[in-house]
């Protein structure tokens, strides 16, 4: 196992301003930055950047980030919620380095999403049912992990847009690894 045990700060975020939100950062006992290039090959779309050894990926409107020596994790309910994503994150990252010798390492960095890419395949007619004036607007807040797709209901509810509907949801999502 590569991580045995983890030392874990939870602080409230600086962020929040009408509700309690968390941050939690988990400081390892191990040194996992050999691992990251065997969990940039697993998740899906996570950005690594190898010369500063870290592996940034947005899982469930959560930004998560995996460095040599920690993980760390915002968008927490509470307490318990933090520690449940951590032992999570941690279980996935001793799996991941467990099954190494089946996976292909990968040291590059994966471009980001851009908005542009998400606003092609909008409907593009600006209703504003979604609260943003324009599509594009939309698209940026998409690409931040600000508002869920679902919040266009022009998309959800015309079924001329079920192509787009699917398109955008396959490049939003971001799976749990199958391990
Ligand atoms: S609801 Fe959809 S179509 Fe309307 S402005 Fe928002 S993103 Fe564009």
């Amino acid at each position: 196992m590569l991580i045995e045990s983890y030392e874990l700060q939870i602080q409230v975020s600086p962020h929040s301003s009408e509700k309690f939100e968390y941050e939690a950062i988990a400081y390892l006992n191990a040194d996992i930055g050999a691992a990251l290039p065997y969990l940039n090959s697993t998740l899906s779309r996570g950005i690594y950047l190898p010369d500063k050894t870290v592996l940034s990926w947005r899982h469930e409107g959560r930004n998560i980030g995996f460095w040599a020596n920690r993980i760390a994790v915002d968008n927490l309910e509470s307490r318990e919620e933090a520690r449940e994503v951590v032992d999570h994150l941690v279980e996935m990252v001793n799996q991941v380095w467990a099954k190494r010798h089946e996976l292909e390492p990968d040291t590059t960095t994966h471009p980001r999403l851009q908005p542009l890419e998400l606003y092609r395949l909008l409907p593009q007619t600006n209703c504003g049912a979604c609260g943003e004036e324009t599509c594009f607007n939309f698209a940026l807040k998409l690409v931040a992990g600000q508002v869920p797709l679902e919040r266009c209901t022009v998309l959800f509810e015309q079924p001329a847009h079920e192509a787009r509907r699917e398109q955008l949801t396959s490049l939003l999502s971001t799976k749990w690894p199958a391990l």
